[in-house]
């Protein structure tokens, strides 16, 4: 059991149903903090206030925030988790393969942060942290979509940061490597044991690894910290 030392904040995680989202919802639920989840489908785990969302909507978006509002006060922390993938080689790739990845990846955190934007100006005080990917600045094989969108969420929390640095808001990047998640289960076995083998340290991650950075970020000794990238990838990036 976790013992609280931050000031409680209302936050907010996208695609907080499972994977890493929901385990930087129970995190920061040990950690004492209001959480809400929102995603499509399901609900965050116990203790956590859930609304159905989708990122790719701005009105089911500006609905969820309404409905945070009213049980939990204004959105403090925006954890923007949500993410997909589209997987193809370049020459293969369709246009919609890669715009939907943005929407989802990129736009779907622009429209999030923009709606916590409002509070976090009433409030001079806002914590955005994006769940980039280490593949954002290594890049990956067929992942043009993926990268492209993982890699723009670090000039989205550096103009954040310039834009908002004055009025008590950070904003910085959480960079994961492999983790264990539906996500990762989806690639072919040759293709894990491919990547392991380049991990320094030689494991997958766990969720729970990613969410200790996120809560970190969270809490008040990070109010310092801006326009970082953390990466949490067992080495994998390092150099980045
Ligand atoms: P999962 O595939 O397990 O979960 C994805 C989450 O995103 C689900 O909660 C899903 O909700 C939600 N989501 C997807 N599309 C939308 C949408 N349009 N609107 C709202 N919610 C949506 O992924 P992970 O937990 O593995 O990944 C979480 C984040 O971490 C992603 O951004 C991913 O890119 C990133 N990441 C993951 C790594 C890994 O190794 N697993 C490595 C590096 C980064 P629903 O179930 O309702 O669709």
């Amino acid at each position: 059991m976790t013992t609280p030392s931050t000031t409680p904040r209302t936050v907010l995680v996208t695609g907080g149903n499972r994977g890493i989202g929901y385990a930087i919802a129970e995190e920061m639920i040990a950690q004492g903090h209001r959480v809400a989840v929102t995603a499509r489908s399901g609900s965050g785990p116990e203790g956590s206030f859930s609304v159905v969302a989708d990122v790719s909507d701005a009105a089911s978006i500006d609905a969820a925030f309404t409905a945070i509002e009213a049980e939990l006060g204004p959105v403090e922390v925006v954890v923007a988790n949500a993410g997909i993938t589209k997987d193809m080689l370049l020459m293969r790739m369709s246009e919609e393969d890669f715009t939907d990845v943005i929407d989802v990846n990129l736009t779907g955190a622009f429209r999030v942060v923009k709606r916590a934007s409002k509070a976090f100006l009433k409030q001079r005080f806002g914590r955005v942290i994006f769940i980039s990917s280490v593949v954002g600045l290594y890049g990956g094989a067929g992942q043009v979509n993926y990268s492209s969108s993982k890699a723009a969420l670090v000039g989205f929390a550096r103009s954040v940061t310039r834009e908002l640095g004055a009025r008590g808001v950070t904003a910085n990047v959480v960079a994961p490597g492999f983790i264990e998640t539906d996500m990762t289960a989806e690639l072919p076995e040759e293709q894990q044991a491919e990547y392991r083998k380049a991990i320094p340290a030689g494991r997958y991650g766990q969720a729970s690894e990613v969410a200790k950075a996120v809560s970190w970020l969270a809490s008040d000794d990070a109010g310092y910290i801006s326009g970082a990238v953390i990466p949490v990838d067992g080495g994998l990036g390092m150099g980045h």
